[in-house]
């Protein structure tokens, strides 16, 4: 992102949106909205002043709500540009016409209340949608106690929990009581490969999972991890090598079993019920913590950025793309690439964005179109 940001032939429009496209490959016009931040971009310096002093607290959306931020905030620490933002929805200036504290803190003037919303009209030649994933909601899977039981939570708050800049410092502190989770449950294929759900396999879950249960024993070396799978999808070059390292080195229980139910006792301990496929077994296990690999889904707004692009998805939501031209979308000169596509991993995410960018350069540079014959 830093190499992104320095580089002098991108221009990165952060906190933006797109309105319209029209035109054709070569030729597009695109209508841009570049939101307010009631912050001068060119004058802060995000040293934090102002978001120290701001009365308004709010669940920080970057660290899964587990924290929180101020109503002037930075969205997350590496963030390009580095400056702050005021979330019009939740400041007291705003709602109610007092404050203005970050104004009086701000010692290089750069808060500005009067900024406006800008329009934008940019020329393209080609347009590369890479908009990612979001993540479903377990919710209505009631089973599994999301939301009902505190010490039952998404792989998403996982990594925010164990992540050193998260709202822990990386302590893998349980939700309820806030002591040391060392036993822990990772739930595989939860809302994925159901067809009541997403019917397809997110293709990441079985990788990070492994990953996750390292890491939880590489912080603490007493932590204990059970996997619960129906099967390991590990497809990619060394995944196969990585899950028997977790086992052997790691010392992570792989256990073959769809979970049936997750309850929690008195101290609030999630009790997972399961079948033990290999031996046949109805079985229990009482755990700290238990962790859902949540389904991985096309991004929110994705049906309406098709609609402004006039691009087609699939029954997924995902980008519809050529089954011999993967990066080309259904309108000539638009590519998609990473997982607005449908589930990749980060390797094929980037095969994926060459793939894009060399067809988007064909396009508008005849140069690259004759050198590669099209
Ligand atoms: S708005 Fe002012 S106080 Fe706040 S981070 Fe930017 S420079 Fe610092
Ligand atoms: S006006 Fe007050 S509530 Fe709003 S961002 Fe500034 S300090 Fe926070």
């Amino acid at each position: 992102m830093l190499d992104a940001g320095r580089h002098p032939n991108i221009d990165i429009l952060a906190y933006s949106e797109i309105e319209s496209v029209k035109g054709e490959v070569g030729a597009f016009s695109v209508t841009v909205k570049k939101k307010a931040r009631f912050v001068k971009a060119d004058v802060c310096n995000a040293c934090g002043d102002c978001a120290a002093k701001c009365p308004r607290k709010v669940g920080d959306e970057f660290d899964m709500k587990l924290k929180d931020r101020r109503a002037i905030y930075l969205y997350f620490a590496q963030g390009i540009p580095a400056v702050m933002t005021i979330d019009k929805d939740n400041c007291t200036f705003f709602e109610k016409g007092k404050c203005r504290l970050c104004e009086r803190v701000c010692q290089k003037g750069a808060i500005d209340f009067e900024q406006k919303d800008e329009t934008l009209e940019l020329s393209v030649g080609a347009i590369i949608v890479a908009t990612g994933l979001d993540v479903f909601d377990p919710t209505p899977l009631t089973q599994y106690g999301y939301g009902r039981i505190k010490n039952v939570i998404t792989g998403l708050e996982y990594e925010r929990l164990i992540n050193a800049t998260g709202p822990t410092g990386g302590h893998l502190y349980r939700p309820s009581d806030k002591t040391l989770a060392k036993k822990v449950a990772y739930l595989q294929c939860v809302g994925s490969r159901d067809l009541n759900y997403c019917k397809y396999c997110s293709s990441v879950c079985c990788m990070y999972a492994i990953k996750d249960a390292m890491l939880a024993r590489e912080h603490d070396p007493e932590a204990v991890s059970y996997i619960f799978h129906t099967d390991f999808r590990n497809v990619g070059k060394w995944f196969q090598d990585y899950e028997i390292k977790g086992r052997e080195i790691y010392g992570i229980n792989y256990v073959r079993g769809r979970v049936a139910e997750v309850e929690e006792d008195k101290s609030g301990n999630p009790i997972v019920w399961y079948e033990d496929t290999r031996k046949r077994e109805v079985k229990s296990l009482k755990v700290d913590l238990v962790v859902l690999s949540a389904a991985a889904t096309a991004a929110k707004g994705s049906d309406r950025l098709a609609e402004i692009l006039d691009i087609r998805l699939d029954e997924n939501r995902f980008v519809s793309v050529g089954d011999r031209e993967p990066a080309d979308t259904s309108r000539p000169g638009i590519f998609a690439c990473g997982f607005c596509n449908g589930p990749c991993d980060i390797p094929e995410a980037v095969s994926q964005a060459s793939a894009a960018a060399m067809r988007a350069a064909e396009m508008v540079l005849p140069e690259v179109s004759v050198a590669s014959g099209s």
